[in-house]
């Protein structure tokens, strides 16, 4: 990855960074202020869960989401944004556009789910 790419991933993450913030300041009741799909990935929101609780979780889930944004900032700074953290390979321009606080390339991803899904099952 390039000067030019980590600056726009900077720029993506500072501003994503932001949105929560904002979203966390303005919104008690309201919405977050960014897009559902982007904590899809990590939590089903159960429908059959109390609004109150899911407000709580989100909330949680705010939290995690800036820690991650503030690992992902750290990663750029050190060059080491863009790599997956389980095999090394680079995670690729198009899953880091669509998510660019993920640790792990897709391959990887898949495989976590799949051992998640099996604890999960078992
Ligand atoms: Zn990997």
């Amino acid at each position: 990855m390039n000067k030019k790419e980590r600056d726009r991933f900077k720029k993506l993450l500072l501003e994503r960074k932001q949105q929560i913030i904002d979203a966390a300041d303005n919104t008690k009741d309201e919405g977050l202020g960014f897009e559902q799909e982007d904590l899809a990935d990590e939590v089903d929101l159960a429908s059959s869960e109390t609004g109150q609780a899911m407000n709580l979780r989100l909330r949680d889930r705010e939290r995690v989401l800036l820690k991650k944004i503030d690992k992902a900032l750290e990663k750029i700074e050190e060059g080491e944004f863009g790599v997956c953290e389980l095999c090394g390979e680079d995670i690729g321009g198009k899953r880091l556009e669509a998510r660019p606080v993920t640790d792990l390339c897709i391959r990887c991803k898949e495989d976590q789910e799949r051992v998640e899904k099996t604890y999960a099952d078992a």
